[in-house]
């Protein structure tokens, strides 16, 4: 696409508030650190200014998709065409409404999910525990329905506020999202603005508890201080993909700087100046050997994205 910084700026004056970028690099807007430049990055501040960017985009017929910390994307090294819209600058958590065994928060998308995690443990709110440690956002961890260790996002979901790709904002109730293991029905094309998600309440110092304990099991058993993106493959019925990966012995194994980790195997990690073609190559080198060995097609749980 061909961006005129000047015009781009010029169409969205007075109709926009926000940060914009031009030729952003990927890779310092994800986790991984791998990805060529998306052609504009833009960070809203407000749903007015995402409505009126989603309607020039419309009308200029350009490409868009929302971005939250980027911890479960791999961005190929040709970049992403169109517009990254950042929902960063979508911070805010309200207590809707507290009774003796329940809570109800408006949380919105660019909420880190840990700062959430944080919040509910120090009110004793129960109900996401189990995903103490996962980064990235309430956005991307409501759009991939993020889960851990038996507990989903999907399971506190009240309801989601989304703007689609006309700039009708709707909400919608959790029942119609379609949620299930790491999906949901929302569109890459909708935008998650917030959601209400209702908790039980509990002891703090319970809730804290096994807030801790969930931490420290992630810690000891999954590189969460390395560049990776989660989990590479969804795990088949009743197997469970990173053993599959383990037991095939290949831990360790390479292409350029991406390692298959030594502490969990479904993770891939960047040790440097990895790129997004080695990581597609390792992905396939190990799916092929998995489905020899096993019969089973390794489907990636990682969003691939971008040009070629
Ligand atoms: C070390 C590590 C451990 C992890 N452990 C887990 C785990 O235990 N369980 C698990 O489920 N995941 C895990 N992940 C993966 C990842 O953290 C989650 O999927 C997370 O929820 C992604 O959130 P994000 O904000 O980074 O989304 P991004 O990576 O930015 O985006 C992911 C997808 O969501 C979409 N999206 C993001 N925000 C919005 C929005 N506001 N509106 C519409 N679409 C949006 C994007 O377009 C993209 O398609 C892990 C990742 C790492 C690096």
């Amino acid at each position: 696409m061909q961006v005129n910084e000047a015009s781009w700026r010029e169409l969205l004056r007075g109709k926009y508030q926000g940060h914009i970028g031009f030729n952003a690099p990927m890779r310092d807007f994800t986790v991984l650190g791998i990805g060529g430049p998306a052609d504009i990055f833009m960070t809203p501040d407000d749903p007015l200014s995402l409505r009126n960017l989603l309607a020039l985009l419309k009308e200029k017929k350009v490409p868009s998709m929302a971005l939250g910390k980027g911890s479960n994307i791999l961005v190929r090294d040709g970049g992403i065409e169109g517009v990254v819209i950042s929902m960063n600058a979508f911070g805010r958590i309200e207590v809707l409404k507290e009774s003796d065994d329940h809570a109800e928060l408006f949380v919105e998308a660019g909420v880190p999910l840990q700062r959430l995690v944080n919040f509910c443990r120090e009110r004793g709110y129960s109900g996401i525990e189990g995903l103490a440690g996962i980064p990235g956002t309430v956005g991307g961890a409501l759009f991939g329905n993020a889960g851990s260790y038996g507990s989903e996002i999907k399971d506190v979901v009240a309801s989601v506020a989304i703007m689609d790709a006309d700039g009708r904002l709707d909400r919608y109730k959790a029942e119609g999202l379609g949620f299930r293991y790491r999906g949901s029905d929302i569109l890459p094309t909708d935008i998650i603005l917030s959601a209400n998600l209702r908790f039980l309440k509990d002891e703090k110092d319970r809730v804290s508890e096994r807030t801790e304990r969930f931490m420290k099991e992630k810690i000891q058993s999954q590189p969460i201080s390395e560049r990776s993106a989660g989990c590479v493959f969804k795990n088949p019925e009743g197997q469970s993909a990173g053993r599959l990966i383990d037991e095939a012995g290949l831990k360790g194994m390479r292409a350029g700087a991406i390692e298959v980790s030594r502490v969990h195997a479904n993770f891939f990690v960047n040790n440097g100046g990895g790129t997004a073609s080695d990581y597609l190559d390792l992905m396939g080198r190990v799916a092929a050997i998995i489905e020899k060995k096993s019969g089973l097609t390794l489907q990636p749980e990682i969003r691939v994205l971008g040009r070629p």
